[in-house]
């Protein structure tokens, strides 16, 4: 097994000062036997936990790296950025070649605003949706996750019936649910959320259907709500003009953070000329919002995905890990699942109902120097090279070997 002294050590002493030690979806109690919590390094596609165990890279922070941790040129930039001026009593230059370089580069966006999480991207669109429209219904997807306040939070707990009164939930790719949805919101209906594809935890992702896409658009347009997409995961991951792009279906508002600045505290939404005077209505703001650093690091990632082949790059990795896993499953007797896009895929064991196998799986793999999860999508990123890959499938098939040798089979 792995040392761990440090990290227990840390843990114990954050019980102390940190409700639970740690919060959130990176508190590792909630992932599963043996993560550490704490990390002290990163570098390209690997990660090294406080007792120095070095691990090959799955999670990429859970989707902010995706050229690789510590990019030199995206951090140049920041580091750039940082010595002239940071965080001040306005934005710098860098706020408008952001917003300039963001709308040429998305296909939809006409203008563009800027705030640190995903969470803030999510929550603005939702306000610019009601603002533009004067209405107050907002559609979700059953299952969707879209950040950590109440109107979004996944969990209920402080939460009240009222921070939700206005939401009517449907199922993503059914377009006849969403019809019941659209009927139940009457004229009350001020926009639709959808993720950019339906990448919900633990089960089966799915890429959107181009009919149901087209559907979402039809009905925004004849009923003048906003369709809105939550991008923070797939943003800047999958596609530089918007990841509908290829769908041909344009969004009103996009929600984007995680990648668009390779880690650096950053996230934007993008609107459409119709959204415009909506998000000129609203008040939002933050101490850090106008970080010049951060968007100096945002720009120079932009154009670094868009000028070179990075994320075409990233994709072929995903497909080299997805069929090197699939072959180390079967040759142990496993079936794997493995789904939605090769740069942040889903992967599961087929009759896995408690996720027992999916949980030793991971738990050995990081034994093995390899840092997966059992039940959220993975990410890839640009540094990941054909030779990463490979060091991690051969610890991918030394974790199978161990799982099928403690018996653990599908249902
Ligand atoms: N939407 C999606 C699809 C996400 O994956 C996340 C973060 N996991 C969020 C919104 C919220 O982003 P943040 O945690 O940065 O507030």
């Amino acid at each position: 097994s792995l040392p761990n002294s440090r990290d227990a050590a840390l843990l114990a002493r954050a019980q102390r000062v940190v409700p639970n030690g740690v919060w959130g979806h990176m508190a590792t109690r909630a992932i599963g036997p043996g993560y550490p919590q704490f990390f002290a390094r990163s570098e390209g596609c690997r990660v090294w936990d406080v007792d120095g165990n070095g691990y090959i890279d799955f999670m990429c922070a859970w989707g902010p790296n995706v050229l690789g941790y510590h990019h030199p040129d995206v951090d140049a930039a920041a580091m750039a950025q940082l010595k002239d001026a940071d965080i001040g009593n306005g934005p710098t230059e860098a706020m408008v070649e952001l917003a300039e370089l963001l709308t040429e580069t998305v296909d939809h966006a006409d203008w563009a605003m800027f705030q640190k999480n995903g969470t803030d991207a999510t929550t603005a669109c939702v306000t610019i949706a009601r603002a533009a429209t004067g209405r107050r219904k907002i559609l979700v997807a059953r299952g969707a996750y879209h950040g950590a306040v109440p109107w979004c939070s996944p969990s209920l707990v402080g939460v009240t019936a009222e921070d939700r009164a206005h939401l009517i939930t449907f199922d993503f790719n059914d377009t006849a649910s969403l019809d019941q949805a659209v009927a139940a919101a009457g004229n009350d209906l001020a926009g639709i959320l959808l993720a950019a594809f339906r990448h919900d935890v633990g089960r089966d992702q799915e890429l959107p259907d181009a009919a149901f896409l087209q559907h979402a658009r039809a009905v925004c347009d004849r009923t003048g709500a906003a369709l809105i997409v939550d991008e923070v995961r797939a943003g800047f991951r999958l596609d530089v003009r918007g990841s509908w792009a290829p769908y041909g279906v344009k969004p009103d508002l996009a929600a984007y953070s995680k990648a668009i600045a390779n880690g650096w505290p950053l996230a934007a939404v993008a609107g459409s000329e119709r959204m415009r005077e909506g998000a000129g209505k609203i008040f939002v703001t933050g101490s850090f919002w106008y970080g010049a650093a951060a968007m100096a690091a945002g720009v120079k990632t932009i154009e670094i995905l868009r000028d070179s082949d990075a994320l075409a790059h990233t994709e072929a990795m995903g497909l080299r890990f997805r069929e090197g896993l699939d072959a180390a499953a079967r040759q142990h007797g496993f079936r794997l699942r493995q789904t939605g896009p090769a740069q942040m895929p889903m992967v599961l064991f087929d009759g896995d109902k408690e996720l027992q196998i999916a949980n030793a799986f991971c738990s050995a793999a990081l034994r093995h120097g390899v840092y997966m999860h059992p039940k959220h999508n993975l990410f890839l990123c640009a540094a990941h090279q054909p030779a990463d890959i490979d060091r991690a499938l051969e610890g991918a098939e030394e974790a199978m070997k161990e799982i099928a040798a403690l018996g653990l089979q599908p249902a």
